[in-house]
Parts: C-alpha cells; structure tokens; sequence
C-alpha cells in the first residue's frame, strides 16, 4: 500500500506515514480525513517545529498514460505512485467533432455564427489542445502533490537516449556492449533510429533483438553502423548471412546514416520541462536508457509508475518498491462548451445548461446515499449526475440506480476532473455499490 499524507492544521506538509499509523491518528482523534484521493489526513494541531524528509516526485511522461512516483532518496522508500492517464485522444476526438458539426451547418445553410475576423495569432510555446492537455494534467498533479507532501526535487525523463554519450555515434563509432549503461542508451538509439520495428519483416510491437548486419561470425564489427534490430524468427533465419545475402542490400547504406536529431526530440516532454521548471524546485532529466538500466539493475518489472521512480540518476541504489500500490487516476475533463445538444438537422435538441451545482452537488462528486424506507432502500455509493429537480442518479460498481433525491447524499470526494481507482479495480476501498437494506 502507499504511504498517506499527512498535513498539520496549518495545512503544512509533513511526513507521510504508514496506513496503520493513519488508522491510529484518526479512530484516536488526532486527525481528520482531508482528502480521499490520494488519502490525505490533517492533524489537529500545528507543527511548526517538526521539519519533514525532502521528497523527490519522479515523472516518466507518456503519450497515453504517465507515471508517477513520490520517493525518499535517502531511504529508498517509494511513498506513492501513480499512474496518470490522459485525455489527449478525447480532446483530439471533441474538437474533430465540433468542426464536423459547424462544417454542415455552413454546408446547409442552417444558422450559424460566421466566422469572426481573424486577428488571433497563437502565442509562443503553442501546442495541440491534446498534447496541451496532457502537460496540463501532469502539472496539475505536481501542483496538488505540492499542498500534501514536502517536496524538494523533481526528476523527468526528458529524452529516449543520451545524446552526450550518443554525439554522432555513426561517426565517432561508438561500441554496443551488452549489459553496460552505454549499451542501454546506444539500445534506445537504435529502438528510434528502426522505428521500433524489425529490419526485416517490418513487423512491430514484438520483441527485438540487436543484430549484427554483417555477422560478428564473419569479423562484422560491434559499431553503431553494423547493428539493427531482427524479430527473433528473422534473426535465426538469417543466421550466418550477411543482410545482402539474406535479400536486403540496402540495408548497410540505411545503417551508415545517422539518425536526424529531430527524430529524438519529443516536442511535448521539452515544453513539460520548460514548465516543470518554472515550479522553481530543482529538476533533474534522465534519459529512457537510464531508466531502463536502473530498472534492470534492480531487477524491477516494468510499469508506469515503477518507470518513474527509476527516472534519473539520484535513484537510490536499493528501491523499496514492493508494498506499493499505484492510484489510477483518469482525466476525465471538466464539462462540455456546447450550450445545448442538436438534432440531426441541427436545431437544439435540448434547453440550454443550466446551474451545474445542484443543492450543493455537481456532476462528477462521488457521493454515498443512504435510502431508509422505500423500493430503493440500501446504501449507494458511486458518482453522481445531478439533475435540477433534484433527482440524481448515481453510478455504482454494481450498476446505475436513478432518482435518488440529494437529501439521502452525503459528499465524499469531490468531482476534481480525475476519476480514482486503486490497483486497477474500481475503487476497492468503497464497499459495493448496494448493500442489504438499511432499515
Ligand atoms: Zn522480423
């Protein structure tokens, strides 16, 4: 399990402390819940005097979901992880739509708004909503992370591999060495200068081996220029030939280019270190290859949030990973720009929007009703969509349950654009949705 964080009554970070520790603060009364997700408590006195251990929140960005992990560098100890998973796709999806829409309403001559002069000009630093999007989100957590835990550093992985170690390695004829930090990053090279595919048969999403264009059998070398990567099957067909004799002659004048520096830089993990260090806290960088070396140093499997905390050199020699369980977090956005639905000729469908806060709830909060008396007596506990009557219906694990009134609604996590599982289950630590009747 991760570790819960705690905040004195100033809302000062402090240490974060084990769980069994949490449980004795709270049913003692010396703490109350602050937050559920992550699980934060906040004592009820100050502690001005007590200075917490720095910790390091360690950052492997990805396109479809990001990992997260909160480390002690001087224990070893990680305190929390997370996995963070993007919207990027949804955001792509939405604008694609709206622009459909609007489109066939110009199309049709049905009323539109026409289009407004166009003095806007995009500002320096601009990215796609999708990829703007997933920076976003991963600041927001470092941001919140910030109000529960003393923070001290941040790592990131900026780039697949070393360019420092990797400068021409075409040229300069560096060596592949298996097993060595080098041979790691000169892996991860050659991984983005194939395109992660095998050199033979095209095929991707497959293990790939290193393989030697002319073989090491006769005299081919261990330089940069001799190596590509062969699909298991290709690799033993291939055997003792070299690329020419196994039908591919091009190959060697493919291998002798060295690869474009553009293809190595992701233009979305810079403009997240840009931003990273506006934060003001020292940012460390590794590269893929580091992580990957750390991780199989210590023998570590490979997740997201176990990618994270082997970012960067500072990892700690001996990393006390194996009680944690990752939090699930999903962007899930906040509510939608359209002020009504449309009907297929695109006349409004619907009223306009209206109030998102219905009796004090909104959309989106996980909430636990209990029903006394009734057909739909028990204990419900899931998200809500609030309706203006007042009606809601709530979403459980065990299914939608409609017209529960906001009076049987108690708050207990409010809707704050993510959504929270724990270890990949839908909220474990919530009893199922409907219980026997509470009568
Ligand atoms: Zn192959």
């Amino acid at each position: 399990m991760s570790y819960v964080f705690v905040v004195d009554q100033e809302r000062k970070p402090l240490d974060p402390v084990h769980p069994a520790r949490a449980r004795y603060l709270l049913t003692s009364g010396h703490a109350a819940v602050l937050r559920r997700y992550p699980f934060t408590i906040m004592l009820k006195e100050s502690k001005p005097d007590v200075v917490p251990a720095p910790l390091r929140v360690k950052i492997d960005p990805g396109s479809k979901t990001t990992g997260i992990a909160v480390v002690n560098d001087a224990t070893g100890q990680v305190v929390w992880a997370a996995e963070l998973e993007h919207r990027g796709q949804q955001v792509k999806k939405n604008l694609e739509d709206r622009r459909a829409s609007r489109r066939s309403r110009r199309q049709r001559h049905t009323r539109y708004r026409s289009a407004r002069f166009d003095n806007r000009h995009r500002s320096d630093g601009w990215l796609p909503p999708s990829l703007e999007s997933r920076i976003s989100n991963v600041l927001t957590w470092v941001e919140r992370l910030q109000h529960w835990v003393p923070i001290a550093a941040l790592s990131q992985e900026l780039v697949r591999f070393d360019t420092q170690i990797m400068q021409n390695p075409e040229i300069s004829g560096v060596e592949y060495q298996q097993g060595t930090l080098a041979g790691y990053e000169l892996r991860e090279y050659l991984l983005e200068k194939w395109e992660r595919r095998c050199a033979y048969c095209g095929q991707q999403n497959r293990p790939l081996q290193i393989e030697h264009i002319i073989p090491k059998a006769r005299s081919g070398s261990d330089q940069v220029s001799n190596l590509t990567l062969a699909c298991e099957s290709c690799n033993q067909k291939k055997g003792t030939q070299t690329a020419a004799e196994f039908g591919f002659p091009d190959l060697h004048k493919q291998a002798h280019k060295p690869l474009k520096d553009a293809a190595a830089v992701n233009t979305s993990r810079w403009a997240l270190y840009r931003r990273l260090q506006a934060t003001g806290l020292p940012v460390e960088v590794g590269s893929g290859g580091l992580t990957k070396w750390n991780r199989s140093q210590r023998a570590i499997p490979k997740t997201h949030w176990l990618d994270a905390a082997c970012v960067g050199a500072s990892t700690p020699e001996s990393l006390r990973w194996q009680q944690v369980g990752p939090l699930a977090i999903k962007a899930t956005g906040w509510q939608r720009r359209q002020m009504c639905l449309m009907d297929a000729y695109g006349f409004p469908r619907t009223r306009a929007k209206e109030h998102s806060r219905v009796h004090g709830f909104k959309t989106g909060d996980l909430v636990k009703a209990v029903v006394m008396t009734g057909a739909k007596a028990g204990t419900y506990v899931g998200k809500v969509a609030v309706r203006a009557t007042g009606s809601f219906t709530i979403t459980t694990p065990a299914g939608t349950i409609q017209g529960i009134h906001s009076r049987y609604c108690q708050p207990l996590h409010r809707g704050d654009g993510y959504s929270y599982a724990i270890g990949g289950a839908s909220s474990p630590c919530l009893k199922p949705g409907v219980s026997a009747p509470n009568v």
